[in-house]
């Protein structure tokens, strides 16, 4: 059915290999669908923007492909404030009332929020069921689709609760980009811009250079980002899983990143806070004006990352109104550092980030100053 020559696929090595499947139309591939379930249960989780759009399809696909299966679907409401224990527990309650054994499998149909929250429905049902991630969002295809962190938030902050738990298969549709908003479209961009940035300078060049096929959703140029990145994300959970040393560098500029999203009041539905990309590259920026300041890179390097960021219609600088200290302090309270120092992903230039465990806290405030 598909175009074999459009194809592309990253395999993830360690102890629960799998792989990654990125083309367009996999969502109506029966077979590939199919491939991974060893049951007679399918639980698809999505949320109630992806679903009406891209459900039945993957419904009827695997049912023609496999008619004995038993497919059950949890549709929750879109967005982050959906990424809680209680529809976590409405997963659970959706797998007991499916009567889902032990070879059950969820399918995870949506962006990030809803592959962390299925993800972990799965790692905790009879302690641990099959998952596959079907990703629609450019962020949850380069990202949380692959690499097995799964989690809900709590009131007291993001992503406290949940396990490591790899998918069977992610299964990238690339057809379904094209009902993803423009706005959602360039925050994926902005964590493909961060693979550049921490370990790849040629395809950072690349990057610059298909800027305006990206910006489009052009096919080809679009899988062939999702693939590198893939690649990249696959080459470090592999090495370290469990992110005990090089996982961390895939946070650069996210600590900065969470401290503006937490301040700008986490999750609260305002149209002009920044999203997670959008924060992640602003983020970008500053750890590389840090690094520059700090002088572990040039700053020609921040100009060179910011023209970037720009260019692909994404913010660089803090949101006004956001108060300097009050960002330090969110930064203090990052899951990275240890010790009460502040541990932070920093660069030696373009495609080379590296962990620096103890950053003075006096030139972050300055350059959290402007
Ligand atoms: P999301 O899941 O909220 O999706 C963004 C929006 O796009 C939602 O409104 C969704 O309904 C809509 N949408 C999704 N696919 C669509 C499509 N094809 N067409 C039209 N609309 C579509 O957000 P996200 O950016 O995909 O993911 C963010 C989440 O991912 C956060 O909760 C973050 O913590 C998590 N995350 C996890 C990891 C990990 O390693 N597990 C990594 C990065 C991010
Ligand atoms: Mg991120």
């Amino acid at each position: 059915m598909n175009d074999a020559s459009s194809l592309r696929t990253v395999d993830v090595g360690g102890a629960t290999p799998y792989v990654i499947a990125i083309g367009p139309d996999l969502l109506r591939d029966g077979a590939r669908l199919a491939a991974p379930v060893r049951g007679r249960h399918v639980l698809i989780v999505s949320d109630d923007t992806v679903s009406p759009l891209y459900a039945s399809r993957v419904r009827a696909a695997l049912v023609q492909a496999r008619p004995q299966l038993q497919v059950g679907e949890l549709v929750i409401p879109a967005g982050e404030a959906s990424k809680t224990l209680d529809h976590f527990g409405a997963a659970i309650t959706a797998l007991a009332e499916l009567g889902a054994t032990r070879d059950a499998c969820v399918f995870a149909l949506g962006g990030g929020v809803v592959g962390d929250l299925a993800g972990f429905a799965a790692a905790c049902w009879m302690r641990g069921v099959d998952c596959v991630q079907l990703p629609t969002t450019l962020l949850s295809m380069v990202d949380s689709s692959v690499g097995g962190k799964t989690a809900v938030d709590i009131p007291q902050g993001k992503n406290l609760v949940g396990a490591f738990h790899p998918p069977r298969a992610v299964i990238a549709d690339t057809t379904a980009l094209h009902s993803l908003p423009a706005r959602e479209l360039r925050a994926g961009l902005a964590e493909v811009i961060k693979y550049g940035a921490i370990r790849d300078p040629l395809f950072f060049q690349w990057l610059a250079a298909e800027r305006e096929a990206l910006l489009r959703g052009e096919a080809g140029a679009t899988a062939q980002a999702i693939a590198r990145s893939c690649e990249h994300k696959a080459e470090i959970v592999e090495r370290d899983p469990l992110e005990k040393g090089e996982r961390a560098l895939l946070n650069l500029g996210h600590t900065f990143g969470h401290a503006i999203e937490t301040e700008q009041g986490y999750g609260a539905p305002h149209n002009d806070n920044l999203n997670h990309g959008e924060a992640v590259a602003v983020g970008m920026v500053l750890a590389a004006r840090l690094s520059a300041r700090l002088g572990m890179a040039p700053a020609a390097d921040t100009d060179t990352l910011r023209a970037l960021l720009e260019a692909y219609g994404l913010p660089t600088t803090i949101p006004a109104g956001l108060d300097p200290q009050a960002l330090l302090a969110r930064m203090r309270l990052d899951k990275k550092n240890v010790a009460g120092r502040l541990r932070l992903v920093l660069w030696r230039g373009i495609g080379q980030a590296e962990v620096v465990p103890d950053v003075d806290e006096a030139a972050v405030l300055d350059v959290l100053r402007g």
